[in-house]
């Protein structure tokens, strides 16, 4: 493409275009299709699945410019910015030079506005973060919805607080200056992350000057005081850019955003990165979907508004026990009226997305349905307030709701058009000049009658004629036999075989006021819409405000809701250190099992306190509960601090600071990292960060290292966290050495197990104690492993039994050579046959379980000789 001269001039007008646009898909207008070119044809092509054509020899692919909303949305999930270049001006007749074409939308995934592209219930961000003086600022902005926040961190310690916020915000688009490109802290963490449009600028533009004074002019202060800002502080850089990029890309200048609230780590519970998704709180670590997830589990809102925020509770549990008791006074005034849940319930889902809506009007984005939307949801909204006034919810009068509410009902239709430019829109009596031209339009046909009428009488052509043709426009039609009668003020303006037409000056004039009524019946629609729209604008605040407390109303709702239904009770905060919680149960898992099959268990914590431990160790088997009974801690204690009930039938928890939930699986090999690691690097952080007031929760941790390395660390972590930090720990474990630790402030608990009928029960219940054993070798046994390889096992447990207890042994010192006849002579006394599965009961159950009829002769003799092999070996 290198020669321009080969190209036509629509190419040159393209490439001219796509070169401010380099970065981004060129949608480019050529009659009814957007065409996209080169690069971007075979990466839209590929991504769309559309087919790939060729136009002198480049590439191209298209798509219907109607339907390019759902193309569009496609690809800004694909984390793509979409420029729109339209032909603007008149069209040149074919072979007349070339259409001018402008860019007139450019639509990211950070800044779309239209609910096409939008997901209902999730905030959509745009994010930037800079670096000033040492510490990280990183700022996101939901322009849809005016939500703005930023907050801080120390830049060495990048990896951890970006990977933190920004997988807790999920932006969909990050602003960065350029210098940050080869940041490898900040390179880990996006490439773990999912579709999300990162675009680089120049450092320059990231400027606290210029950011203090973007943000000032936008909240209209002289400084940043009231939002805990200095000019220099690390926040205001990317908050400012954020708002100038908006500008730029929106046309807008935002007039609904108009504060930014800036936090720290402190002012919630803080969870990082891993525990949260450890949790499961708003997705699972399967798939990514909010499918057994936390907040599927408690999400019974009727709005999106509602949707937005309990997930934004849920990733920002709070510390402040006065906050969590006003939130639960809500939830409880709904769960002690159920009826009135139930009408509130309803009526809630009838209103729409409110703080979208007025973040539409605000951005003049909105068109008269959504106008319409505004004013049913308001309508709505005051019913419910009706009903919940007397609780101490603290409305905003319902004056202004009233008052927009009229503004629309009395101007706009009740089934308005979605376009601005085709009419449809206004009600009649809401502007006389407008019920005066569409009258004139609406009468025509009338006039035109009249008029015709006249000119018969006038004339005596009984025959005379008002035709329309599209090429003519209105004439009058004369018979070839009665042209004698025509009198001078026709004007003739053909004549054909059988007859002549005329116009007159009138005709000619009624005809104009017709074309002039048209156009100016649409034009005042449109006029007299945006001044609707634009009055609605001194109520953006308000309605903003408005849809937060239909939020609030809604997840409050919802939890009482979730409370009801699966059983909940409302926890009793304070500022102490217990964790008491009974018959505590996961709400994840009791939900996904049958009604009653989940067994409850207690717990009983304390940090700080002579008499009670702060510290259990769970020992278990494989698959008796002790995750399940883990994770449900984590859970209640994060539940209880967003203000809901949990599950339990009584709760006491004295405030978290911080929780901390880590898992020593193999999950992460899939990234290619080393486990251990992995493990070890986030043992550390616990270390480092954990406070007394924390809960910490530790699944098999020192999993992936040998035995001895694991066992030794997993001992000095426990010890650590049990004398330096003394905070509330469960720490489930598969080293029965560690057991052996003697502490005061440590509880050992232990999953309790039955034999039953030749099957282990897990009973699920967790009781004070250590654990046997782990069943290993006879969960492997049922699991089909060749019985000579679970004799060898049993050698190898019983030499580990038996030898030194506090020796920790190596398997080098067990001769493989060593058979079972060996243990039986010289181990005897040692090797105690565990109490699950004897081997008589092993068979017996296989008998039970055999297919006799399915069975051969022979395969019966081979069955009978292994029983006896194995009966004969004990
Ligand atoms: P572990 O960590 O000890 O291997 P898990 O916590 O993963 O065990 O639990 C194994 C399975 O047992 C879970 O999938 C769950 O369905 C079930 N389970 C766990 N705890 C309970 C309980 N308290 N009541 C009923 N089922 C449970
Ligand atoms: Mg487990």
């Amino acid at each position: 493409m290198a020669d321009n001269e080969n190209l036509t001039p629509m190419m040159i007008q393209y490439q001219g275009i796509k070169e401010k646009y380099k970065n981004d898909v060129v949608f480019f207008r050529l009659g009814d299709f957007y065409e996209m070119f080169n690069q971007d044809a075979v990466e839209v092509s590929r991504l769309l699945n559309l087919t790939l054509t060729h136009r002198a020899s480049q590439p191209m692919c298209g798509i219907p410019y109607h339907a390019a909303k759902i193309y569009i949305a496609r690809l800004l999930r694909f984390g793509k910015k979409i420029v729109i270049c339209e032909q603007v001006g008149e069209i040149p007749k074919a072979g007349k030079g070339i259409a001018e074409r402008k860019v007139v939308e450019i639509i990211t995934p950070g800044t779309a506005v239209e609910s096409e592209y939008l997901d209902g219930y999730k905030a959509n961000y745009l994010a930037s973060l800079s670096i000033t003086k040492g510490r990280a600022g990183f700022a996101y902005i939901d322009v849809t919805t005016s939500s703005f926040s930023a907050t801080s961190w120390s830049a060495a310690k990048m990896t951890e607080n970006f990977a933190k916020e920004l997988n807790r915000a999920s932006p969909r688009e990050l602003l960065l200056p350029i210098s940050l490109k080869t940041n490898k802290d900040i390179r880990t963490v996006l490439d773990s992350y999912g579709n999300i449009s990162v675009s680089y600028y120049p450092d320059w533009d990231f400027s606290s000057e210029l950011s203090f004074k973007k943000l000032t002019n936008q909240f209209k202060t002289a400084n940043l005081k009231a939002f805990s800002l200095e000019k220099d502080s690390p926040e205001v850089v990317p908050a400012g850019f954020l708002l100038d990029y908006l500008e730029k890309t929106t046309n807008s200048d935002i007039p609904h955003v108009s504060s930014i609230s800036v936090y720290s780590d402190s002012d919630f519970l803080m969870l990082d990165d891993s525990s949260r998704r450890n949790l499961e709180i708003t997705e699972n670590m399967r798939d990514g979907s909010s499918q057994f997830s936390l907040l599927e589990c408690v999400d019974f809102t009727k709005t999106a508004i509602g949707g937005r925020l309990l997930r934004n509770w849920l990733l920002f549990p709070l510390t402040n026990i006065k906050q969590i008791e006003r939130r639960q006074e809500r939830i409880t005034s709904f769960y002690k009226d159920r009826n009135l849940l139930a009408k509130v319930k309803n009526d809630l889902s009838s209103i729409l997305d409110v703080e979208r809506l007025a973040g539409r009007i605000a951005m003049d984005k909105a068109h008269a349905k959504d106008l319409q939307a505004l004013r049913t949801s308001l309508e709505s909204w005051c019913k419910i307030k009706g009903y919940i006034e007397a609780f101490d919810f603290s409305f905003i009068s319902s004056e202004n709701s009233e008052k927009i509410c009229c503004l629309i009902s009395n101007s706009i239709l009740d089934e308005p058009a979605t376009s601005l430019t085709e009419g449809g829109i206004i009600k009649k009596g809401w502007s006389k000049e407008l019920d005066h031209w569409r009258s004139i339009h609406d009468n025509f046909n009338q006039v035109l009658s009249e008029y015709e009428a006249e000119e018969k009488q006038k004339t005596g052509i009984s025959n005379l004629r008002i035709k329309y043709t599209n090429a003519f426009g209105y004439f009058i039609e004369i018979s070839k036999g009665k042209l004698s009668y025509v009198p001078p003020h026709f004007i003739m303006r053909r004549a054909l075989v059988n007859c002549d037409r005329y116009t007159t000056e009138k005709l000619q004039q009624l005809e104009m006021d017709l074309n002039e009524s048209s156009t100016k019946v649409l034009e005042l629609e449109r006029d007299l819409f945006i001044e609707v729209r634009s009055s609605l604008h001194q109520y953006i605040p308000y309605l903003l405000q408005i849809a937060e407390e239909i939020a609030d109303t809604d997840v409050s709702a919802s939890f009482a809701h979730a409370a009801i239904e699966h059983n909940w009770v409302c926890p009793d905060i304070d500022d102490s250190c217990i964790f008491e919680i009974t018959d505590g149960r996961h709400p994840v898992v009791e939900n996904h099992i049958p009604t009653g099959e989940f067994v409850p268990n207690n717990s009983f914590l304390s940090a700080g306190s002579d008499d009670i431990p702060s510290f259990a160790l769970i020992t278990g088997p494989n698959m008796a509960g002790k995750s399940t009974y883990l994770r449900q801690n984590a859970l209640i204690s994060l539940l209880a601090q967003t203000g809901s009930y949990v599950p339990a039938s009584k709760a006491k928890i004295g405030i978290v600071d911080k929780i901390f939930c880590r898992v020593g699986a193999s999950d992460n090999l899939a990234k290619g990292e080393s486990t251990f690691l992995v493990e070890m690097t986030e043992t550390a952080n616990i270390l480092h960060a954990a406070t007394e007031r924390s809960l910490v929760i530790m699944d098999e941790v020192g999993r992936g290292t040998s035995t001895e390395d694991g066992l030794a660390i997993a001992r000095a972590v426990s010890e650590y966290l049990v004398d330096i930090i003394k905070c509330r720990t469960f720490f489930a474990t598969h080293y029965h050495e560690l057991s052996r630790m003697e502490n005061p402030h440590l509880v050992m608990l232990c999953m309790d197990v039955r034999e039953d009928n030749g099957s282990v029960v897990f009973l699920r219940k967790v009781k004070e104690g250590v654990t046997a054993n782990s069943y290993g070798i006879h969960v492997a046994r049922l699991a089909g492993i060749p019985q000579n390889v679970i004799d060898r096992a049993k050698v190898i447990l019983a030499r580990i039994q038996s030898l030194a207890q506090d020796n920790p042994i190596l398997m080098e010192d067990i001769p493989l050579s060593e058979q079972n006849n060996t243990l039986k002579n010289n181990d005897e006394n040692n090797y105690k046959t565990p109490g699950l599965f004897s081997d008589e009961e092993i068979i017996i159950s296989e008998i039970l379980s055999l297919d006799v009829d399915n069975v051969t002769p022979l395969n019966a003799l081979q069955i009978i000789s292994r029983w006896q092999k194995t009966l004969n070996n004990q």
